[in-house]
């Protein structure tokens, strides 16, 4: 066997692979698993076909050297980094915090499942009574830059304080809400950037909108309340998820802002039955009822259904 490999060559080959050259291929494997998982159903896939068209084109007139078309793609590559980094600076942010980095660089807490209740309490409360939310759970690009802009608070999360800020007669009912990563309320009336994708149903609004935009450029987690439809939303990497069918919202909420359900074990739901008693599993069923927020799984793209269509017709008949 050992002389077979040695007439391959593997021996040869074996004994100068070390175990940094193991460590090196899976880094580099892993770096380019988590980039096009990053960019797969992105705009930024059109745009780096856009990128090497350019570079196709560039390369195609240095070979038949083409002098003009050389020399404008030539003085263009020079500020070609500043470029990229301008026009891919949200998905830059967001891929660093995809790996990580921002939390290493800025420390991190995380959001309790008692204050992601406490919110979803409110939710539920002010989708019944017609009142509109917009509810915006920080993850880990920071949201500085518009609560800078809003209405500062610092308070724990309560339904209660939810229910006031909301209140059509409140001075900060007007735009969002911001939870921090420690679950802190920390801002209202915070404006946030309207999406502009085509792909959005034309009967949702700007809350919704701006629900949509801001997960476009962040890793938040928004819920909105439609003030309209009585109905709770999440949106998250921009999509929306719209209430009323599909999936229970209070998992999606859990799983995307990384809490662990203590329902998911099954001896703390146990302890919890018999600790908590019928009150609590009131609750929980209040967050699982149809009406309200059994929802779908996250579409890939938002997407006008018949049903929006249906809506739309009759809102239109109407008018
Ligand atoms: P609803 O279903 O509740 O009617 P919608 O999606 O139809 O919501 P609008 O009816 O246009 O949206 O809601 C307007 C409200 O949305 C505003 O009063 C404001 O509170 C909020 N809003 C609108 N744009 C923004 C924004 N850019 N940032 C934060 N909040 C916003
Ligand atoms: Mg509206």
């Amino acid at each position: 066997m050992a002389e077979f490999l040695q007439n391959l060559g593997w021996q040869q080959f074996l004994n100068n692979v070390g175990w940094q050259d193991f460590f090196d291929v899976l880094l580099l494997t892993f770096i380019f698993y988590r980039v096009l998982m990053l960019i797969k159903g992105t705009r930024t896939i059109p745009m780096l076909i856009g990128f090497f068209l350019i570079l196709a084109v560039y390369l195609l007139s240095r070979l038949l050297e083409l002098e003009a078309t050389g020399l404008l793609l030539d003085n263009l590559a020079s500020s070609l980094v500043l470029v990229l980094v301008i026009l891919f600076q949200s998905d830059i942010r967001n891929a660093l915090a995809q790996f990580g980095l921002i939390t290493f660089l800025t420390g991190s807490n995380q959001v309790t499942k008692d204050v992601i209740d406490e919110a979803l309490q409110g939710a539920v409360t002010m989708a019944r009574d017609r009142v509109g939310a917009l509810i915006v759970f920080e993850r880990e690009v920071g949201l500085r830059n518009i609560i800078e802009k809003s209405t500062s608070l610092d308070s724990l999360t309560s339904k209660e304080l939810l229910l006031s800020i909301f209140h059509p007669t409140s001075p900060l009912h007007d735009g969002a809400v911001i939870i921090d990563r420690k679950g802190r309320l920390v801002a209202a009336r915070c404006l946030l950037p309207i999406s502009t994708s085509s792909k959005i149903s034309p009967i949702l609004g700007t809350r919704h909108r701006a629900a949509i935009g801001i997960t476009e450029e962040t890793d938040a987690v928004v819920l909105v309340v439609s003030e309209e439809r009585s109905e709770i939303s999440l949106s998250y990497r921009g999509s929306l998820v719209r209430g009323t069918q599909g999936k229970d919202i209070r998992r999606l909420l859990f799983e995307w802002l990384g809490v662990k359900r203590q329902d998911d074990h099954k001896a703390s739901k146990w302890f919890k039955r018999w600790t908590l008693g019928k009150l609590s599993q009131k609750t929980e069923d209040a967050f699982t009822s149809e009406s309200i927020t059994k929802i779908q799984l996250p579409p890939e793209k938002v997407e006008v259904t018949e049903e929006d269509e249906d809506e739309e017709k009759s809102a239109a008949a109407t008018v």
